[in-house]
């Protein structure tokens, strides 16, 4: 019952729900309480004479599933910037998923051998597909497997006959709170329209977290229970930066998020005014802040941002959720967009670091299926130089794209010199080939740089910068590696401590070893783009940072003035002092 007569205040008593907070910013408004999700099904028997009336049934489905898909795509592609790409690239890959996928050869095979209705055979395939992705213990890949299961949903509608929830018809800045939000939905929001949306399932890896970033989306996904909670049209605040819904808030809940949504407007603002400026200390240092990619579209984010330039392309991206390797010609097609987006701007290409227990499909024979210790294993460049085939489809896609603009190439995990010279060789190797194909490369070898990730290459810094044309830091695995500390496992997360003296020492190493030579360093680890450390780097000696581009301008505004520096260091010295118990 209504305790007060304000619309849009508090109705009920206040009820604050968390969940996690994938795409940052304030929605205030009413609830529209969405679909369910997934319809309940039940088995049927048939006979051996209904085989095929089945399968047809079936077919059917597909057929009108892609027809749906492709519409989807078409309103898609008008929607503003990146979104267009991010939601046009998830309905394609659902498209893939209605051709002659796994999906649909198991359906078709189970209603034939266990003679069940069509319904059911999806249901009991998807259970099936996701006991296998769910072994594979990977976020990236758990993330598709929701994306299969939407397919196989939008399947069991169309053969039921029941039409999905248009989300389009919704209006004045409502609040879709629901079971599930498909990335198919996400394409239906409106931002204009939309305020947000929050979810029972869901996390951070999805394609529907992805674009509810792409289109500034407010979004809280994976909170328990709250369709038990939620009321329609009862008003709701979606806070996506830290994770929380509020059902039903106080009047003065309102009016502190209100004032908080001006506020994240008016920072907004004023990073958005950094963009253009360069970022140089005060006294007249220049600092290059770079964007850390994996997808094309990101060029654009990067850009806006103001990077500087591509610090790392995680080119592992290019081999997941499929089950053939890709090509030069596609890897090729791939780096020269990049490179043709940054207009100008160097991009660093790193080689795929992929292995140990995350090897995609078509790779699957280079590991033992229960290795120990996988992030010790066949990993990243290891691999690479395994089997030089793979290496050099990469270096031929690279050395392509590096006649387009500046390119410099970057092997992860490198442990040893010779790891960096067996690159070298296959660089110089294949770009002999291409050269006598007549294939377009640069007169100039791109630079041939390592990642500095492992205590090895921090200690013995000093003989891998005589090799590698330039360093990057990667401090994710270093801290993991340094420390014996799983970067992935949540119950030693408290010791993931990229502060830990022996984390900057290594660092400092790196450092000192890269001016020695005078070859350029940069850092692309997380801690780069983390506005609290970007004083304590630039006294480490760093210049170049690289970072998820939405971080860009905030780490711009942290950039110090040489005193702040100084202080900072000291306090870094009296620290290591103390945890080592001397002073
Ligand atoms: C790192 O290890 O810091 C790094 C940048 O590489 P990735 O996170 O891809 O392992
Ligand atoms: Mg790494």
């Amino acid at each position: 019952m209504r305790t007060d007569e304000t619309p849009g205040t508090a109705i009920a008593k206040e009820h604050k729900l968390k969940g996690i907070g994938v795409s940052p910013g304030i929605a205030i408004g009413l609830a529209y309480i969405g679909d369910r999700g997934e319809l309940p099904v039940s088995e049927s028997r048939i006979d051996e004479a209904q085989i095929e009336h089945e399968r047809a049934r079936f077919a059917e489905a597909v057929s009108t599933s892609i027809k749906q898909l492709r519409k989807l795509k078409t309103r898609a592609m008008a929607l503003p910037g990146s979104a267009a790409d991010e939601i046009g690239s998830v309905l394609d890959a659902h498209l893939a998923m209605l051709a002659n996928s796994r999906l649909i050869r198991g359906v078709n095979r189970r209603i034939g051998r266990s003679r069940i209705n069509a319904e059911r055979a999806i249901q009991l395939e998807l259970d099936e597909i996701g006991e296998t992705f769910s072994a594979m213990e990977d976020d990236y890949l758990a993330a598709r497997i929701d994306d299969i299961r939407v397919v196989g949903a939008r399947l069991i509608r169309n053969l039921l006959k029941k039409p999905y929830v248009a989300y389009s018809s919704l209006s004045g800045g409502a609040i879709i709170l629901a079971e599930e939000v498909t990335p198919a939905d996400t394409a239906l929001m409106d931002p204009r329209r939309i305020g947000g949306f929050a979810t029972e399932y869901g996390g951070r890896e999805g394609h529907t977290a992805i674009m509810a970033r792409a289109l500034g989306l407010p979004a809280v996904l994976g909170i328990p229970g709250l369709l038990d909670h939620a009321r329609a049209e009862a008003p709701v605040i979606v806070d996506g930066t830290e994770g929380a819904i509020i059902l039903d808030p106080a009047p003065e809940t309102v009016r502190s998020y209100k004032a908080r949504q001006q506020e994240v407007a008016r920072e907004r603002r004023l990073l958005n005014r950094l963009r253009r400026l360069p970022a140089v200390t005060r006294d007249g240092v220049e600092i290059e802040l770079h964007a850390n990619v994996e997808l094309p579209v990101e060029v654009e984010q990067a850009l806006a941002n103001g990077a500087v330039g591509l610090g790392l392309v995680r080119t592992e991206f290019l081999y997941m959720n499929r089950e053939d390797l890709p090509g030069e010609d596609e890897q090729y097609s791939f780096f020269a967009a990049l490179v043709s987006g940054m207009e100008g701007r160097p991009v660093t290409l790193r080689t795929f670091d992929i292995g140990g227990d995350k090897l995609p499909e078509a790779l699957a024979g280079y590991a033992a299926s229960d290795i120990a210790n996988p992030a010790l294993g066949l990993r990243a460049i290891r691999l690479s130089l395994r089997d030089r085939r793979l290496l050099d489809v990469q270096l031929a896609a690279m050395l392509r794209a590096a006649a387009r603009g500046p390119v410099r190439i970057m092997l992860p995990m490198v442990s040893t010199v010779s790891e960096v010279r067996r690159a070298r060789e296959a660089m110089e190797q294949v770009s002999r080939r291409l050269r006598r194909r007549g294939v377009r490369i640069p007169d100039e070898l791109p630079p041939l740089g390592a990642m500095v990730e492992v205590p090895a290459a921090a200690l013995a810094a000093d003989a891998l910068a005589a090799e590698a044309d330039f360093f990057a830091i990667g401090t994710n695995d270093l801290v993991q590696y340094t420390l014996a500390v799983d970067r992935s496992d949540e119950t030693v997360a408290d010791l993931y401590n990229p502060l830990h003296p022996a984390v900057l020492r290594l660092i400092q190493f790196a450092v000192e070893a890269a001016a020695r030579r005078d070859i350029p360093i940069s850092i692309c680890g997380e801690i780069a783009g983390d506005p609290r450390y970007a004083a304590l780097l630039l006294g480490l000696g760093l210049r170049q940072l690289s970072m998820s581009p939405r971080n860009i301008p905030r780490v711009k505004q942290r950039i110090p003035d040489p005193e702040q520096v100084a202080v900072l260091l000291d306090d870094f010295n009296a620290t290591v002092w103390a945890t080592i118990g001397v002073g």
